[in-house]
């Protein structure tokens, strides 16, 4: 059987060029690629910038952390072939499902036999995602949620990836990149996410409804509750309030009528208005946090 001797990571955002560092750090070889139009060579130097930074950043990883090997980052459009060289392939795009149903059918097209791809999708089923698929993709296609930070959060949910072709993957996540890979059945939200939007919606009734400012209500749901640091909005701050309103709106629509996350879900509003305003959390102009 296989290893994973090297890896291409599609989307070079908040996850995909953290997720690209990290595997690069584990020793293999990693190809990043993003939208890159033509003469725009602002993203990808951005990419460039975000991986070295990543790959230098303290404390050192917790897992996986051999000599960084080798990586690069460049645009689909010129690299999608070497793309398809990899034996591992993780789509880590906007988690919008044509555009991602878009990119799996290029993929097919050029990647080579025995190479396994997955999403890093939040939300969306493995159902969904593979809804139309080749045979031939479907069978060799997973999902496989990092967490943010993946280079020191160990937790990764596994959607699909029992058979024997996973079996590579899945070493290199354990040994490779230390993560606890959890398999989760394909429900909404999976297992993490349907339960920390419950904490979103009680941060939020803390500060809507019970009038706390942000820092307020971050204090009593931070570290009080043995939550990270930076608190429940910081947290939405670092995840991307982009982001945060597709989780909603996905769970919105998969959970059934009578669930609590609906009569929870009062507040989802104000990620649609910070959106519409440009708040997009850190990677943009702040967030709940704005920006001194
Ligand atoms: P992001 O918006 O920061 O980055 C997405 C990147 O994908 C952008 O750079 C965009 O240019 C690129 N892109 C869009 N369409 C593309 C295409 N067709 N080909 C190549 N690149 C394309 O998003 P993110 O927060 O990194 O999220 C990426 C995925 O990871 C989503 O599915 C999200 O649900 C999931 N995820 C995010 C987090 C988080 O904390 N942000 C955590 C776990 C999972």
């Amino acid at each position: 059987m296989g290893e994973i001797r090297s890896v291409a990571v599609i989307g070079a955002g908040v996850m995909g060029a953290s997720i690209a560092a990290h595997a690069a750090n584990a020793g293999v070889d990693v190809l990043l690629v993003d939208i890159v139009k033509p003469g725009a060579v602002e993203r990808n130097a951005i990419a460039c910038a975000t991986i070295e930074r990543l790959k230098k950043m303290e404390p050192a990883p917790l897992m996986g952390s051999r000599a960084a090997r080798l990586i690069t980052a460049g645009n689909i459009e010129d690299d999608l072939v070497a793309v398809g060289r990899c034996d591992w392939i993780v789509e880590a795009v906007v988690e919008k499902l044509e555009v991602k149903q878009a990119l799996y059918a290029r993929l097919d097209a050029v990647r080579k036999e025995g190479s396994v791809v997955s999403s890093n999708t939040s939300t969306i089923p493995l159902r969904e995602l593979t809804a139309g698929m080749p045979e031939g993709l479907a069978r060799d296609f997973c999902i496989t949620h990092f967490f943010n930070p993946p280079r020191y959060m160990r937790l990764l949910e596994m959607v699909g990836g029992e058979g024997e072709a996973f079996a590579p993957l899945r070493g290199f996540l354990d040994q490779g990149m230390g993560k606890t890979v959890v398999s989760c059945k394909d429900t909404p939200g999976f297992i993490a996410n349907r339960i920390g939007t419950y904490w979103v919606q009680c941060a939020m009734v803390l500060a809507l409804e019970m009038g706390l400012e942000v820092e307020e209500a971050d204090a009593v749901m931070g570290k009080a509750m043995g939550f990270p640091s930076t608190g429940v909005f910081g947290l939405i701050d670092m995840v991307g309030i982009d982001l945060a309103l597709h989780v909603n709106a996905s769970l919105a629509r998969l959970l059934p009528e009578g669930d609590v996350f609906h009569a929870m879900n009062r507040h989802g509003a104000v990620f649609t208005q910070l959106v519409a305003e440009g708040f997009t959390g850190n990677k943009g102009k702040g967030g709940f946090y704005r920006s001194a």
